[in-house]
């Protein structure tokens, strides 16, 4: 791995092989992560990187762009494609860049913006007020039903005719649910607002066609390509033919230099990667590991926010366990699983205490665990709250975990072995 910087830098080698070393050994189950194929590696590191280019096919700032020409179209008919969509933008760089570009596209300064707040579960793009966008936008929120922890969609649609947004957000980062596209895309249609889904945990799910797309449904449909999606680190745009035109400008020149090439050969390889039937099965795969985590953690007497999932994500409630949100994720991490504290809707805890834990299970789906592991899995979580401070239980778990996850290898072996 990494074989001239091993030379050259061996500092900065040995914190890579101390990072592959802490994937390989640990549960990874931070919601927003997975494992990136090997061809994301390479193609991410590639010798596109060498290459300045501004504008879109055919239309270059700078000579010498054919073969990316060549590239971006591949890339963006195998998008439209896999997603059904009318328009694609693959320029961008990551989930929050898409979001701050379709911003860009549509919105004046001091525009109405209606949005999930963030302890209900949306992101910190989406107006938070530790977000700039919040100084440039006026943004409302809507939030969950505390019965059901679903979406509270009568509320929203009331507020949003209050309020009169020009813009609704719906898409989410700890939101355990589906969501009803359609209705929150009727209220957007009533009160003549656009309508924009954040599709970035949910990318690769709705790729496989697991769960239900919001592309027939939005004007504008962002979205980072890691998370479930399993790709590099970026992003993407879909949207309506009829705002292609001042969507591409909205990004160039609105919002972004040059693009990265690399990522965008690495997002033409998972846009079709993302129709093979591998990773169709690891999907599906993925909703069934998150419900019987969901159940085998309810039978351990932990609570969930919404009481379920039906993605690849849930929220513990940690009140019923009298342990917070940082200590758990602290003694999790201490035996080898990660996770991290999330606020849980209405917490009583500061963000950095929280009342809850967020988990996903696309990693470890990816890696082969199943049914049998899931369950040794809530059982070691178990352990751990009944006794977060506990040296000896924690040891004994560490062990348990760690038996647990090196029968399923990261990467096949040998793939670093250069
Ligand atoms: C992760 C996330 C983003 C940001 O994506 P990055 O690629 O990390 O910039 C935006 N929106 C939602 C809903 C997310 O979960």
């Amino acid at each position: 791995m990494l074989k001239h910087t091993r030379v050259t830098d061996p500092e900065v080698y040995e914190l890579a092989v101390e990072e592959l070393h802490r994937q390989e050994h640990n549960i990874e189950m931070i919601a927003s992560e997975s494992t990136a194929p090997l061809e994301i590696m390479e193609l991410s590191g590639s010798i596109f990187t060498n290459k300045t280019l501004e504008g879109y096919p055919g239309k270059r700032f700078q000579a010498g762009s054919g073969v990316a020409d060549k590239l971006e179209k591949l890339a963006v008919e195998r998008a439209k494609a896999l997603y059904g969509a009318e328009h694609v933008n693959i320029q961008v760089y990551s989930g929050s860049t898409a979001n701050y570009s379709v911003y860009a596209t549509i919105l004046e300064p001091g525009d109405r913006v209606l949005s999930m707040r963030l302890d209900q579960g949306g992101h910190l793009t989406h107006g938070s007020a530790a977000n700039w966008l919040s100084k440039v936008y006026h943004y409302e929120f809507y939030g969950v039903d505390p019965e059901t922890g679903g979406i509270d969609y009568e509320a929203l649609d009331k507020k949003a005719k209050e309020f009169q947004p020009r813009l609704i957000i719906a898409g989410a980062s700890s939101y355990p649910r589906l969501i009803d596209y359609e209705k929150i895309a009727e209220t957007a249609k009533a009160v003549g607002a656009y309508f924009m889904v954040d599709m970035a945990h949910v990318a690769g799910l709705v790729a496989a066609g697991a769960i239900p797309s919001p592309i027939p449904h939005a004007d504008f449909v962002t979205s980072s390509t890691t998370k479930t999606f399993c790709g590099a680190r970026s992003g993407m745009i879909f949207c309506k033919e009829e705002h292609a035109k001042k969507l591409d400008k909205g990004v160039f020149p609105g919002c972004i230099g040059s693009m990265h090439l690399t990522t965008m050969a690495a997002k033409c390889w998972s846009f079709r990667y993302a129709q093979s039937e591998e990773f169709k099965a690891i999907m599906k795969q993925v909703l069934v590991n998150a419900k019987l985590l969901a159940e085998e953690l309810k039978k351990r007497g932990f609570d969930l926010v919404g009481g379920t999932t039906e993605n690849h994500l849930m929220v513990v409630d940690l009140r019923s366990k009298n342990i917070t949100g940082k200590l758990f994720q602290n003694a999790l991490d201490t035996v080898g699983i990660t996770v991290n504290k999330q606020q849980i809707p209405d917490d009583p805890a500061s963000p950095l205490v929280t009342s809850g834990v967020r988990i996903g299970v696309t990693s470890i789906t990816q890696r082969g665990l199943g049914g049998a592991e899931i369950a040794r899995i809530a059982e070691i979580m178990d352990r751990v709250a009944a006794a977060p401070e506990d040296e000896t239980n924690l040891a004994a778990c560490r062990a348990d975990a760690e038996a647990l996850i090196s029968a399923f290898p990261l990467y096949p072996a040998g793939s670093f072995d250069d």
